[in-house]
């Protein structure tokens, strides 16, 4: 007898699985079509000693001490503060675009002058999204936002989306604001670590729950009719879900190139991100991603290339967050509804929402509590 069917092994199924079997002491199946759990999160020891993230570097970090609690009952973790350089003008320099960058490309006198205007207009400490940077009138304010729009944002968001910055939700390119500080991190967050033994171990720990039963190499749709009492939540992507009968939603994928080198290191920071050069956006260096890795000989980096989704060939990785897809999805949202209390949709790409691993376990810890447990 299974009561819940979930459909996907990733942050979202795994917590939603863990959550119904040990707070509801129901019976849940667990499915996913790829032969693993953890979803995008996967990692698994590559042959040099390395922990390898297949569906690229994954990095934790988080203010809700909501969802830190809770899946520090599954790991411990080791502290990890995520650095980004970004090669501009030849020079690798710090990401997000704060006062160190600004010292590293101008002149003192400029430096200093641009970086005073900024504290005076927003305040120190302060992140100002570049879209509204480029709003200001004042003469040298409007200089350094051209300037981080052409070197910065401007083509890397092209490699990334084939968009523009300003056609997509501002909240994308606002993810990575300009910040009025000194502080070099790539997230500010208060909970910055990476899971000691990896993701994969960690969730092998969410689902060894005697309630859990998981089935890989297992596509919903060869299931679908096998439980019908049983209710549903579905991670993969609402548009297939519904054979997409409104069209298909636009997903944007990626091909990783995996490069071994045998040097000890490769690259100057976790990441390195190319905005103006190369068909890449960015490279990370696995083995500066927490320790568990440091006596490999070798070192592994990652290459990211930005490309088209296309069903069957490559995964659907991102959803690209313009007014038009808004638009596509609300007939599927609708649909969703008219199936309210039978299905439920949650997760990156069962919302069309692009989530951080710390969100999507967020969203689907509030949907556990707002909506499933009332519902067992
Ligand atoms: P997923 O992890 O995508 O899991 C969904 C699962 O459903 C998949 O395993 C899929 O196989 C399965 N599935 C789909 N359809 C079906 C079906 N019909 N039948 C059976 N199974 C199905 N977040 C961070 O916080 N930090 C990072 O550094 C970070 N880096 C990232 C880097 C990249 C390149 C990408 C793409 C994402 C990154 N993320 C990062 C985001 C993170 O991957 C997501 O937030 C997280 O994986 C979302 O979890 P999910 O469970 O919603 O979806
Ligand atoms: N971005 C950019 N240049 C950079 C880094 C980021 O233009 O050097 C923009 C780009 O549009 C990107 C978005 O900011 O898609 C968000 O960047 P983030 O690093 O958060 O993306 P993710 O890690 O999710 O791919």
């Amino acid at each position: 007898m299974v009561d819940w069917i979930i459909v996907g092994a990733g942050f979202t199924g795994t917590t939603l699985a863990e959550r119904i079997a040990s707070q509801l002491d129901r019976k849940v199946l667990l499915i996913d079509r790829r032969d693993h759990i953890a979803g995008n999160a996967y990692d698994y020891p590559g042959k040099h000693g390395i922990l390898i993230h297949k569906y690229g570097p994954h990095i934790f970090h988080t203010n809700s001490k909501k969802v830190w609690d809770y899946l520090s009952q599954f790991t411990n973790w080791e502290p990890y503060y995520h650095h980004v350089l970004a090669v501009v003008e030849g020079k690798h320099v710090p990401l997000p675009f704060n006062l160190n960058t600004i010292a590293a490309l101008f002149p003192p006198f400029m430096a200093e002058n641009i970086s005073r205007k900024l504290i005076e207009t927003y305040g120190y400490g302060e992140k100002v999204p570049i879209l509204k940077l480029r709003e200001s009138k004042d003469t040298d304010l409007a200089f350094i936002a051209d300037y981080i729009y052409r070197n910065v944002f401007k083509n890397y968001t092209f490699k990334q989306w084939e968009l523009n910055p300003e056609d997509l939700d501002p909240f994308v390119t606002a993810r990575v604001p300009v910040y009025i500080s000194r502080d070099d991190r790539y997230f500010n967050d208060t909970y910055q670590a990476m899971p000691l033994e990896g993701y994969t171990a960690m969730f092998t720990k969410m689902l060894s729950h005697k309630n859990i039963t998981t089935r890989l190499n297992t596509d919903y749709k060869d299931i679908r009719d096998a439980h019908p009492k049983a209710r549903v939540i579905f991670t993969g992507p609402i548009d297939e879900y519904f054979a997409y009968q409104y069209g298909a939603l636009p997903y944007r994928s990626l091909r990783f190139e995996e490069i071994y080198k045998e040097t000890q290191y490769a690259q100057p920071s976790g990441t390195v991100n190319y905005p103006n050069e190369f068909d890449f956006t960015r490279i990370t260096e696995l083995k500066r991603l927490g320790n568990q890795h440091q006596n490999a000989p070798g070192t592994i980096l990652i290459r990211e290339y930005a490309e088209a989704y296309t069903p069957g060939k490559n995964e659907p990785y991102y959803p690209i967050p313009t007014r038009d897809t808004a638009e596509k999805l609300k007939p599927y949202k609708a649909l969703a509804e008219e199936h309210a209390g039978k299905v439920w949709f949650a997760g990156r790409l069962g919302d069309y929402a692009y989530y951080n691993m710390d969100q999507a376990c967020a969203r689907a810890l509030a949907l556990f509590e707002k909506s499933i447990a009332s519902a067992a």
